[in-house]
């Protein structure tokens, strides 16, 4: 049985993806990732200093974290900012630490010093697949932010040891279907968001049935979706680190070619 997506898309075709750098000039790396109408602004800033506990420990090298949240204006009603309300969101933090153990995975923090990175995600247009696209911008910040590092002579060796992207899969309306947006999210009966390293490796995978059950040949299939369309994802991050490298980037004009303007 197969049913028509709502945008017309394939089963296995993602979204029109995009990255373009250097939208936040005062950070060390930025990058604003479009996962079709998925717009999330990721950006690395760099701090000469370790967290308090790996003093304590005594831990060798620098950490990596990352924090996520939605601008009020990224969805259809305004959505109140965490501060109004006093308290960090729960999903938001349950995405936050999911995108700092991903890209925990990836590099080599003995390499970076007595410096804690910073991966900031703020959510410009959410239209499904968020943590998703935060993952896979917040490490083209990363490596802007490193290759930086490694030109100021900061750095002895690159600490990123591979790329690390993500993806979400489905069950809709009985097909497993690529990369979700919020139409078919929100009417989707199995929810997958998969994480894999630039070699095929798995980094996390998190799926649950909303009201619903997944069998084991649903759920391969799933993956399947996942790896064929981080294959093609993990070349457009490696793109957009070259092209980043170029300062002649002009990121308002490159903004106003994105937006059709
Ligand atoms: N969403 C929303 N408001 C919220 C949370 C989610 O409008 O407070 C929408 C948004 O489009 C988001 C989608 O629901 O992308 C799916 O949310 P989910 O929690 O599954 O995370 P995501 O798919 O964005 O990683």
């Amino acid at each position: 049985m197969s049913h028509a997506r709502p945008d017309g898309r394939q089963v296995d075709q993602l979204r029109p993806i995009s990255f373009i750098p250097h939208v936040a000039p005062h950070a060390a790396g930025s990058v604003l990732v479009s996962f079709g109408n998925t717009r999330v602004i990721c950006s690395a800033t760099i701090e000469e200093d370790v967290p308090r506990w790996m003093k304590m420990q005594r831990v060798e090298g620098g950490w990596l974290t990352a924090e996520y949240s939605m601008l009020p204006y990224s969805t259809l009603e305004r959505k109140h900012r965490d501060i109004s309300r006093g308290k960090l969101d729960g999903r938001s933090s349950e995405i936050q630490r999911l995108i700092g153990r991903a890209l925990r995975a990836v590099t080599d923090l003995t390499k970076l010093g007595q410096r804690t990175i910073w991966i900031d995600c703020d959510v410009l247009q959410a239209d499904g697949g968020t943590r998703t696209a935060s993952i896979t911008g917040g490490c083209v910040a990363l490596a802007i932010a490193l290759n930086g590092l490694m030109a100021k002579g900061k750095l002895k060796t690159f600490p990123l040891k591979q790329l690390v992207s993500a993806v979400s899969a489905g069950v809709y309306q009985g097909q497993p279907v690529l990369d979700l947006n919020y139409l078919e999210d929100k009417d989707a009966s199995v929810d997958f968001n998969v994480v894999m390293t630039e070699s095929g490796q798995f980094v996390e995978v998190q799926g649950s049935g909303e009201e619903a059950v997944f069998t084991g040949d649903e759920m391969n299939a799933m993956l399947g979706l996942a790896q064929g369309g981080l294959a093609e994802i993990v070349a457009l991050q490696k793109r957009a680190i070259l092209a980043a490298d170029r300062p002649s980037t002009n990121a308002l004009a490159d903004l106003a070619a994105a937006f059709g303007r």
